[in-house]
């Protein structure tokens, strides 16, 4: 039985001699891969188009199409890495199989245990790529994060809005910001302590975020300020949003003591996007129009 699941390294033999595809097959099933087989490097890419191979060892020569042009397809077409097999006479040296992107060289005849030791380390080095990759992707997500909240940090709300402003200059569309500050937010960390307050910032952007469309983003633009872009969006449909965020923690229930259940309310600012202005009047705009919500008596949102 040699059926692929999903943490199987799949192994393509390609070879125009039956007899060294048979025997490589053997082996290499025995030795824990799957493995399928082509005759011919034609044979090879119709197997490549419908299935997903980790590592193809080729012969160089073959009819039709040699090993060498079949590396320079599989490079540029597909994902898999490619070890090529090629006797000793024949006049091909390692420059010219490793320039067309392989990742190793075997002579023939093959001794299964040098070509086992070479398909391992390729397959090590795949492992590798992939671990680094995925740490370079943790890495981009946690430099556009706040630890805290989970949400988009400042940075990247500039650069969105940065993005969403180039958009709205292209096709006309109207954009909105939101910008969001929790009222009295020192009195009740002073009378519930810090971690307290944390617990507020969690549950507050968990509301934010349920109270958004698909396409608004929301941002912890400092400590307890938060933002939102809503692209494609008038100040007046910013505002049905808005106060939907507002409804929304008017009806939460916040208990930093046993027993004793406490309101949090925020003032939001709200504005839309003026052609040719640059994003920091946008953002100033935002700014005081929250303010002007402070002034008004907090728990209001304002539009500029
Ligand atoms: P206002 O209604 O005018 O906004 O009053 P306020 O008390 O919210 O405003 P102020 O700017 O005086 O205080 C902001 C407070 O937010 C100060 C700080 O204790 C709190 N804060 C800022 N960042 C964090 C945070 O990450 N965690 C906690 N728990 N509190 C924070
Ligand atoms: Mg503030
Ligand atoms: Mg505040």
């Amino acid at each position: 039985m040699n059926e692929i699941n999903k943490y199987m390294n799949h192994i393509l033999i390609v070879d125009d001699d039956l007899g060294i595809v048979t025997a490589l097959k053997e082996f290499l099933y025995l030795s824990g891969y799957y493995v399928s087989v082509a005759l011919s490097g034609e044979e090879a890419i119709k197997i490549l188009k419908k299935q997903d191979v980790t590592v193809v060892i080729t012969d160089i020569l073959m009819p039709g199409m040699d090993g060498l042009e079949l590396t320079d397809i599989i490079k540029k077409d597909f994902k898999a890495c490619v070890i090529v097999m090629t006797a000793f006479c024949e006049d091909y040296n390692y420059v010219d199989v490793i320039s067309k992107g392989a990742s190793d060289f075997i002579f023939k005849p093959i001794r299964f245990d040098e070509l086992l030791l070479r398909l391992k380390r390729v397959l090590n080095e795949i492992q590798q790529d992939k671990t680094q990759l995925k740490m370079i992707r943790t890495l981009k997500r946690l430099a556009i994060t706040d630890g805290l909240t989970g949400l988009y940090n400042s940075r990247h709300f500039y650069e969105q809005l940065k993005k969403e402003i180039d958009r709205t200059k292209r096709y006309r569309h109207a954009l909105s910001l939101l910008l969001l500050d929790i009222d009295h937010f020192k009195n009740y960390n002073d009378s519930y302590g810090h971690l307290e307050g944390d617990r507020v910032l969690v549950i507050l952007c968990e509301t934010i975020i349920k109270s958004l469309r698909k396409m608004d983003t929301a941002y912890r633009y400092g400590g307890e300020e938060f933002t939102v872009i809503l692209p494609e969006t008038s100040r007046k449909e910013a505002f049905v949003v808005a106060e939907r965020i507002r409804e929304s923690l008017k009806s939460t229930n916040f208990e930093p003591v046993s027993g004793v259940s406490c309101k949090i309310t925020i003032s939001i600012g709200i504005t839309e996007y003026i052609l040719e202005e640059d994003s920091s009047v946008l953002v100033k705009r935002a700014d005081e129009a929250m303010y002007r919500s402070k002034e008004n008596g907090r728990n209001t949102i304002s539009v500029l």
